[in-house]
């Protein structure tokens, strides 16, 4: 049994983790973590093997040192952080950090399709498209799409109700164009991805992991 807490825990996506760890027949909920709880990370960190964050992209690192300084393990979806500082924290720890900008399998496969597509086309952009409550604009899967892709490729961000996350890569050349769309309909979405990464962080074989791809493609 794997026992996982997690940190957002009354968030959006936190209880769609917390329902999905539930439902899973190979791990325990060991804590959910939020302020809107009440509930601190450092209550549920006891008795727990993996921490997940889906949290705030101010919180997600402080969350991260905690759980790592405590030898837990750490999934973290939570994006608009900054991964290099966590790669410090993670360098001198004794447990393992995964971090993925987009749990979504069909995702995972936009943004190798895109990378592939852009060593072939003149030019390419991104649009990405989610709900008006999410804080960091571009998403951090347009950022990663973009940074995987051939040459400058300028992101547009929307923000409208009625939309999870969805996003469209465009390539161009003579006469022609290309669109790679992904669509989500729901937040159970990223959960196969999320726990994908709870059963393999204790043992990936480097302290900071980023991205899906690593585990489907090692
Ligand atoms: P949300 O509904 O605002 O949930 C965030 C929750 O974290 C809130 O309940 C918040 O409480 C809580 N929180 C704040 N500080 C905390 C702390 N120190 N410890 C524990 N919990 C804390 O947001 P969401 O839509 O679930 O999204 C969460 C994050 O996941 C965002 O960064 C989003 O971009 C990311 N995300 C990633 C993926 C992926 O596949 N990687 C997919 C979807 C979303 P308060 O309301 O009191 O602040």
């Amino acid at each position: 049994m794997i026992n996982v807490a997690v940190a957002g825990a009354a968030g959006r996506m936190g209880r769609t983790v917390c329902a999905a760890v539930e439902d899973a027949d190979d791990m325990e909920l060991a804590g959910r973590a939020d302020p809107v709880l009440g509930v601190g990370l450092e209550a549920v960190l006891d008795g727990c093997d993996v921490v997940v964050d889906f949290t705030q992209p101010g919180v997600a690192l402080d969350n991260a040192r905690t759980a790592l300084a405590a030898g837990r393990h750490v999934v973290i979806g939570t994006t608009g952080f900054d991964v290099d500082a966590l790669r410090d924290a993670a360098a001198g720890a004794s447990a393992n950090a995964f971090v993925a900008p987009n749990f979504a399998i069909g995702a995972v496969l936009m943004m190798r399709f895109a990378a592939e597509a852009s060593k072939h086309m003149q030019g390419a952009e991104i649009i990405e498209y989610h709900h008006t409550a999410k804080l960091d604009a571009p998403s951090g899967t347009a950022a990663r799409t973009a940074a995987l892709m051939e040459g400058d490729v300028p992101i547009h961000s929307v923000r409208l109700p009625g939309i999870v996350a969805d996003q469209d890569v465009i390539l161009g050349d003579v006469a022609q164009t290309l669109t790679l769309r992904h669509v989500t309909t729901d937040r159970t979405s990223f959960m196969p991805g999320v726990l994908m990464a709870v059963r393999a962080v204790a043992d990936l074989p480097d302290r900071l992991t980023v991205g899906l791809e690593r585990l489907l493609w090692p």
